[in-house]
């Protein structure tokens, strides 16, 4: 007999837990392609540091005993690579960029309070948000260049605004903001929102006039960094990530870290990967050979794209963007199309190695010229 306690219970689910839309994953390549060639989520096509995989090889005869509490290992590793411009304490480790962005979110947000970001932009800001009941403000990104709509977001702050969301360089657009804008916008920002400044990207950022959000924190504005080990470091299948910021908003934060949240595995590599500066190197120089390789391949071809300051272009496809991912896929080439990123109509494609970056070439050749 079916209790009659079944059918209350979704009486109580939270409604903004409901899912708006289904998630569909994307397709495999055809079996007959033995080198599939993934440009579809922005992942270092050197693979990782040898010294962070040997480094996780050798944490993994120790995983019977529990890691360290706090990460405080890798935070020690983290004030090494920033050479010691801020101590350890302002960094938090957590099992990703995406976890850390959560975290934020449980710390900062109570149901019905506001939070800011501009579409087209990384999905999880309004994903999680959700989570916890928070009303989202969209204030997209300005047409055609995609640069932030500064005044438009100022104007957009009220009482209940809790966090802004900044992306630079930015996902899916590759666009960037200048450091002007920041200054602008943080002056202008009351003391009581806080600024989440999602940088996983920045290696690869060359504009003069970009920054980091490492000036903002040590001048002691209410800002948080997002770090992340998955894409110049490689290590996107560890979930190891990092965030910086003000000595209070850390404490604040590690209070409700979980204890060992991060792996013993995953902390060994993350150290290993910070030390390996000719592995960071060698990727970021890759990245900006295969940036210029690309936009010239995109001038030559009459595809209109977005410059990029990330391993990765938004580009304005020669065919309808499903079409255009199918038929490269049929090529054994993986992209992304990122409707659901608030750029309908547009696909994503990450740098590859140079060799990549020529097979994508020819195929798109292929298309337009036939
Ligand atoms: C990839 C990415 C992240 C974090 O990725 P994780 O794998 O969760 O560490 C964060 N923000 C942006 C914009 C990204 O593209």
């Amino acid at each position: 007999m079916k209790s009659t306690k079944q059918t209350s219970i979704s009486s109580v689910f939270k409604p903004y837990l409901r899912p708006k839309t289904e998630y569909k994953g994307g397709k495999n390549a055809p079996a007959h392609i033995e080198e599939v060639v993934k440009l579809s989520s922005n992942e270092n096509p050197l693979g990782a540091s040898p010294k962070a995989v040997e480094a996780y090889q050798k944490a993994a005869t120790g995983v019977q005993v529990y890691p360290d509490q706090t990460a405080v290992r890798l935070q020690e590793a983290l004030e090494q690579a920033y050479k010691n411009e801020l101590p350890q304490n302002q960094f938090l480790c957590g099992n990703s960029g995406s976890e850390l962005i959560d975290l934020i979110l449980r710390g900062f947000v109570r149901e019905g309070d506001e939070v800011i970001f501009s579409n087209p932009c990384f999905l999880p800001y309004a994903v999680f948000s959700r989570w916890y009941g928070a009303k989202l403000i969209d204030v997209p990104l300005k047409d055609p260049d995609y640069s932030l709509d500064v005044e438009n977001i100022l104007s957009a702050v009220g009482p209940k605004t809790r966090i802004v969301f900044l992306t630079s360089p930015n996902n899916p657009t590759g666009t960037y903001i200048p450091k002007a804008q920041i200054d602008y916008l943080l002056e202008e920002l009351p003391g009581d929102v806080l600024v989440v400044f999602d940088e996983v990207y920045w290696h690869f950022a060359d504009a003069e006039d970009y920054t980091t959000a490492l000036p903002y924190v040590e001048q002691g504005y209410p800002v948080i960094s997002i770090n992340s080990f998955s894409k110049t470091f490689g290590l996107a299948g560890l979930r190891l990530g990092y965030a910086y910021t003000t000595d209070e908003i850390a404490a604040y934060l590690r209070q409700i870290c979980k204890p060992f949240l991060v792996p013993g595995p995953s902390i060994a590599a993350g150290i290993a990967a910070l030390e390996d500066e000719e592995f960071i190197a060698k990727t970021v120089r890759t990245v900006l050979e295969g940036r210029q390789q690309l936009e010239l391949a995109f001038v030559e071809l009459g595809i209109r794209f977005w410059p990029s300051q990330g391993n990765f272009f938004l580009i304005d496809p020669p065919l309808g963007e499903q079409e255009l991912t199918d038929y490269l896929l049929e090529k054994g080439i993986m992209v992304r199309p990122v409707s659901a990123f608030g750029a309908p109509g547009k696909v994503r494609i990450s740098v590859g190695t140079e060799a990549q970056n020529t097979r994508l070439i020819a195929a798109l050749q292929e298309i337009i010229v036939g």
